[in-house]
């Protein structure tokens, strides 16, 4: 491997600590700290929403208000800086207009919003001098890239080497909008549509990202494969078959440094692969403070999500009187999302009060305490691109129990006491009962205290760390260069099966 320090210009929504969704932001505040290790020269950019603290993280002015091309006019933008890890810079795009928000998404102007954001990014590394060789893209926010990059500034000597890597943390998130966003993003001149996008007439900012990039990852080898299918391709199979040669599975990891029982400073003990001793204690101290009884002898499933139909929900909700009624579990669930889920959810808690706790906010800390002290970790998912949930539990040693698809189906494999092999317990169909007999298998083996400690050994010695990801994604880079380089911007219209 060409082991040349790259110039890398991450673009992205989220980003944790600053801002945070869901695993997006945890990839974004991680990946780059295992880029700078290999060497790279790797930059960081994300709005400055109004929650995102100046004097907590540290913001100094980087660049003073200039104007970005947007709609036909300008806009002002200023740019402050921090840094995270070992020397790596975050820059901020500020708008006051645009990003003083409390959110970070659903808001009506979302499209001009990650516009202006995409392009004050690009004249920013113009005004720092400081020319990306590859910009990486992530999600529908900032897929606009490859798409300016194939256009307006294709003839543009600043960016005309400049490769793009775009990586699909969730296929079904698109960034649908009307015709306009192709005026406000100074488009419209150039004839373009994909023809068999999902509502025809519509600008898909995905749909741009997935056709224009020098090169495509999906966040696990199987996610990379399911998404060739129509099953869930959601609507862009066709597309994904075309650009296969450009499309990669590169697995997310997770932060070593942060995600660390041994340390972590939002769990009131400390334990870890060699030492198991205290994760008794945080348990108890998890039922304490979740208000189930405190018994050491009743495993405990932890459940952290976003409450969405992706997610499985919908088969808790089919067995979850059988699973109360039969089996000697209890369930602790943190999540937000969708009002149904909310409702049945608390509709459990309300039948289950010190069995079953619920806690429907966002909240870290406690999500810490959760991976930390529960036994077991449920994320039935429909389709689940990678899944941090899971590889978060692992290092926790909290065993997971998960639908074989996506990320999950790469880095969970049920167990086999006789084997001494598998991490977890695993089904394969979207099915309750399927669900059911993996969380039964589950209890029965936690029953059995020296196996599951074993178990919860395997969990934890595994290595979800960056590093081997990383790696990886530098040769994505690598490759994206090179098929820059050989092959002139835009490519071939895609060929849409008749
Ligand atoms: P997704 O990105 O699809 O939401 P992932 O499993 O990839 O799912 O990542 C979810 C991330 O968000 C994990 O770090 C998880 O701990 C965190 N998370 C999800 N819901 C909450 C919540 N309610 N409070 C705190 N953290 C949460």
């Amino acid at each position: 491997m060409n082991n040349r320090p790259l110039r890398i210009l991450m673009l992205s929504a989220e980003m944790t600590p600053f801002a945070k969704t869901g695993g997006l932001a945890d990839v974004v505040g991680a990946l780059p700290k295992a880029l700078r290790d290999l060497g790279h020269d790797i930059r960081v950019c994300l709005p400055r929403y109004g929650f995102v603290d100046k004097a907590r993280f540290a913001l100094k002015p980087a660049l003073k208000a200039f104007t970005v091309p947007m709609n036909g006019q300008t806009e002002e933008v200023e740019i402050l800086q921090t840094e995270i890890g070992r020397g790596i810079p975050v820059y901020f795009v500020e708008n006051a207009k645009y990003y003083d928000r409390e959110d970070i998404y659903m808001y009506h102007d979302d499209a001009d919003r990650f516009i202006l954001f995409c392009r004050a990014a690009l004249e920013m590394a113009r005004k720092l001098d400081w020319q990306p060789e590859i910009i990486h893209c992530n999600d529908w926010h900032t897929a606009i890239i490859p798409n300016w990059l194939a256009t307006i500034y294709r003839e543009d000597p600043f960016f005309a080497g400049t490769a793009s890597v775009y990586t699909i943390h969730n296929l079904a998130y698109q960034g649908v909008f009307g015709h306009r966003v192709l005026e406000i993003a100074g488009l419209a001149k150039y004839e373009f549509n994909i023809a068999q996008c999902p509502g025809e007439n519509q600008i898909n900012f995905m749909a741009r990202g997935l056709y224009f990039a020098d090169c495509i990852n999906a966040v696990s080898p199987t996610y990379a494969r399911e998404i060739l299918t129509p099953e869930y391709g959601e609507g862009f199979d066709w597309l994904l078959r075309q650009r296969r040669d450009r499309l990669y599975g590169v697995l997310n990891g997770i932060d070593y440094e942060t995600i660390d029982p041994s340390t972590d400073p939002h769990i009131p003990a400390h334990f870890s692969l060699h030492d198991l001793s205290a994760k008794r204690l945080v348990k108890a101290a998890l039922q304490y403070e979740a208000g189930l009884s405190v018994d050491a002898e009743t495993p405990l499933i932890g459940m952290i999500s976003r409450l969405s139909d992706q997610k499985g929900f919908d088969l808790i909700g089919q067995v979850i009187e059988a699973l109360m009624a039969h089996l000697d579990l209890q369930l602790i669930l943190l999540g937000t999302g969708d009002d149904r889920y909310h409702q049945l959810f608390q509709s459990i808690h309300d039948r289950f009060p010190a069995r079953a706790a619920v806690f429907l906010t966002f909240n870290t800390p406690l999500a810490q305490r959760i991976y930390a002290g529960s036994d077991m970790f449920l994320m039935p998912s429909r389709f689940e691109p990678c899944g941090l949930g899971q590889l978060i539990a692992m290092r926790y040693g909290s065993v997971p129990i998960v639908r074989r698809t996506g990320g999950l189906a790469d880095t969970v494999q049920e167990f086999r006491a006789d084997l001494a092999a598998g991490n977890g317990f695993t089904f394969g169909p979207y099915d309750s009962m399927a669900m059911f007999t993996a969380i039964v298998r589950a209890t029965v083996s936690y029953t059995y205290r020296e196996t599951w400690r074993l178990l919860m050994m395997r969990c934890m010695s595994l290595d979800f760390s960056w590093h081997a990801s990383a790696e990886k994604y530098v040769e994505l880079y690598q490759r994206a260069l090179a098929s820059h380089a050989e092959h002139k911007m835009p490519p071939q219209f895609a060929q849409v099966p008749g």
